[in-house]
Parts: C-alpha cells; sequence; structure tokens
C-alpha cells in the first residue's frame, strides 16, 4: 500500500476547521476518529452511551493525544434514542461522523428491537437533528450487509440484494432515510459501507466480538478458535486507519460527492483460513507461537459467505485512498492486542 494517500489528507484535516460531532465516540471506530481529529487540532464533541463502548478507549485516546489537546474534546453521556439528547450534541456543529449503533448481525438475530431502537430510531433522530441544526456535511456508517443476497463480486454500490439480518435492514433503512432527507428536505449525506473495519480498540470480549479480535485474543490466551463453516467464507477486511480517512473525507468532499454510499474497504478477499494463517504468522513474528488448529462448526445464520468491494467510487469521488492493506492493518493492530492479553493476563 502507498505510504499516504493520493493528496495531503492529513494536511487539509488540519486546515478544515469547524466543530464535529462523532457519536458512538467511546466505541472502536468513533474512538479512532476522534483520536485523529484531536490529534489533528480539531475541536471535537462525542456522544455515547457506553452501550458497547467503554470509558477506557476515551482514557486511551486522551494519553495518546495528551491533556493540552484532549482540551479540544468534550464528551456527553447520552443516548441517540433520546431527541433533546440529539439536539444537544449537533448543537454549534458543522461536521457530524455518526457511528453509533448496535453492530453484530448476531446481536440482532437474538434481540432485533433492540437493533431497531438504535438503529433505525436513533439514526433518524440524529439526522433530523442535524437538519434542524443545518449542520454542513452528515456523513453516517451504513455497511456491507446491506448488499444481503447480492451474489456478484465485488459489490458495487448502485447493486443491492435483499438484507438477510435484522441488522443488515436496519443499516439499508439509514440509506432510505438519508435519501429521502435530501428528496424532501434538501438535507444531503453521504453513507459509507463499511466492510470487516479492524484494529486497535476493537472490543475482543462478548458473544458479539468481531472474529479478528476474537481470534487474536483467543489465539494470545492458547485457546481454541472456532471457524463457522468450511473456511472458505471471505471477507474484505479494511484496516480502521482506512474507514477514519474515508470520513474525514466523505465530510471534507464537495457537493457532487453529496447524497450518495460508499463502498469503504480495500478492495481485497481472505478467506477465514486464509484469515487464521495471518495472525499465526503475525503472531509468531511477536514469539506468541500458537500451535493448535481451528475447529470447524456450522455457518452462522444471517451471515454471507463472501463479501469484496469495488472502491472505485470512494475514489473517484472522495478521494479515497486505503493506507493499509490486511496484512499491514494486523502488524499495526497486534501490538494493542498484545498489550490487552498482558493487563487480561496480570488481573
Ligand atoms: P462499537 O460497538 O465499538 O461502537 C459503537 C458505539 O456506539 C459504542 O461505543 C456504543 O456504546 C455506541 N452506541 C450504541 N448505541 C447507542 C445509542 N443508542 N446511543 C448512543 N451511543 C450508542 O462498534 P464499531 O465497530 O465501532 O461500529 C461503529 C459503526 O460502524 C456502527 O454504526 C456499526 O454498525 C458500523 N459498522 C461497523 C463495522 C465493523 O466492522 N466494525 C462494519 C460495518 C458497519
Amino acid at each position: 500500500m502507498p505510504d499516504a494517500p493520493h493528496d495531503d489528507f492529513s494536511g487539509r484535516l488540519s486546515n478544515a476547521g469547524g466543530r464535529w460531532l462523532v457519536t458512538g465516540a467511546a466505541g472502536f471506530i468513533g474512538s479512532n476518529i476522534v483520536e485523529t481529529l484531536i490529534a489533528a487540532d480539531q475541536e471535537v464533541v462525542g456522544l455515547d452511551n457506553f452501550a458497547t463502548g467503554h470509558q477506557s478507549n476515551l482514557d486511551e485516546v486522551k494519553t495518546k493525544v495528551g491533556d493540552d489537546r484532549w482540551r479540544r474534546f468534550r464528551f456527553i453521556e447520552g443516548d441517540i434514542r433520546d431527541r433533546e439528547a440529539c439536539a444537544r450534541a449537533v448543537d454549534g456543529v458543522d461536521f457530524v461522523l455518526h457511528q453509533a449503533a448496535l453492530g453484530s448481525v448476531p446481536r440482532s438475530m437474538a434481540d432485533p428491537l433492540n437493533s431497531h431502537d438504535s438503529n433505525v430510531t436513533g439514526f433518524v433522530n440524529l439526522l433530523d437533528a442535524a437538519r434542524l441544526a443545518r449542520v454542513k456535511r452528515f456523513v453516517y456508517a451504513s455497511s456491507s450487509s446491506v448488499y444481503g443476497d447480492e451474489p456478484n463480486l465485488p459489490k458495487r454500490e448502485e447493486r443491492v440484494g435483499q438484507p438477510l439480518s435484522p441488522y443488515a435492514a436496519t443499516k439499508a433503512i439509514n440509506e432510505v432515510y438519508a435519501q429521502v432527507y435530501e428528496q424532501a428536505f434538501g438535507f444531503p449525506s453521504i453513507g459509507l459501507r463499511y466492510f470487516n473495519v479492524f484494529g486497535p480498540r476493537q472490543d475482543p470480549n462478548g458473544a458479539y466480538a468481531a472474529v479478528i479480535p476474537k481470534w487474536l485474543s483467543a489465539m494470545t490466551a492458547g485457546r481454541s478458535i472456532e471457524i463457522y463453516g468450511d473456511g472458505t467464507t471471505s471477507r474484505d477486511f479494511c484496516y480502521v486507519a482506512n474507514a477514519v480517512q474515508a470520513n474525514v473525507r466523505a465530510a471534507m468532499a464537495g457537493d457532487a460527492a453529496q447524497n450518495q454510499v460508499y463502498n469503504v474497504a480495500v478492495g481485497g478477499r481472505t478467506s477465514l483460513v486464509e484469515l487464521f494463517g495471518l495472525l499465526r504468522d503475525a503472531l509468531s513474528r511477536h514469539q506468541v507461537h500458537y500451535t493448535k488448529e481451528p475447529v470447524f462448526g456450522d455457518f452462522r445464520p444471517g451471515d454471507a459467505m463472501h463479501t469484496e468491494a469495488d472502491i472505485g467510487k470512494a475514489s473517484r469521488l472522495l478521494g479515497f485512498a486505503p493506507t493499509h492493506d490486511i496484512s499491514e492493518g494486523i502488524a499495526e493492530a497486534l501490538p494493542w492486542y498484545l498489550g490487552m492479553a498482558r493487563r487480561t493476563a496480570a488481573q
């Protein structure tokens, strides 16, 4: 991957000025966005209800950016299902980067109504608050899950299928509302369809952990890992720095890029068996030698078999240029997971 995107992304960010709202700020992607914005001297408001996010993520960002810069961050503990909290959060804000949602397909299969409340009602609350507050740019997290049963690869933005889970339905509905808000109120936005984002601060714990943090935490502790299905299921794994870049570029994009959705990924495909090999090799470079073989289980209902993105549209209209492929992302994320494993073992 190139060392830097094809224009001066960080320089443009430093010059952006204005105030940012990051919802889901205590979560994985949100806290990484907050870190990048604050490091670039931006003024940031964070909103989170700690449903799946952690105070420790914010503490870590504070340590990384330092006390001086941290003063530019204001945190609101609040819930996007609460309209007043949304109104307070968007007050005086120029750019909204909306990440707050209940992630995970299996969580939505177990509890569809809760996913709906945060991901649909909460989404519309925030979208409407942003419209009324006349924010300049509204960027929101959609998901590759909206491709559903559409069989073609690579996934292109204009070809979507039927959603396969309540979670996918919530993200598809976000896109419908975003489109309607442009149509009905002239309030444009940009949706980012993330493909399996991974990196530091992605939660390895709990029943709904994503595959990379879940496996890394098991492998560093010498526990077995389970592959759902025969291991040929594949994903376009996207390192979090790429997702952060897409958000910032979308917020700074001109009018021609508005009212659109974009794939945010790297544009490759890694099977679960290949992923296991990559993680095992990366760990061995840190003298962690994992010798167990994975256990194969059933496919998970609601999961798509393969995802792979065409990122041409994001590249053309947003100037998106991923800086990390999967191996580079794993190499950069690993020290964080090893640190976490050490802290857990010491407890
Ligand atoms: P995360 O769970 O780490 O972060 C989500 C944050 O939103 C958490 O801090 C949580 O506490 C907060 N939140 C949830 N419900 C809320 C509510 N009602 N009010 C206020 N805050 C609330 O997950 P993430 O991986 O960082 O995901 C961020 C966004 O990206 C989500 O919208 C998710 O659906 C989307 N997404 C993520 C991936 C991925 O691979 N991680 C892929 C596709 C889409």
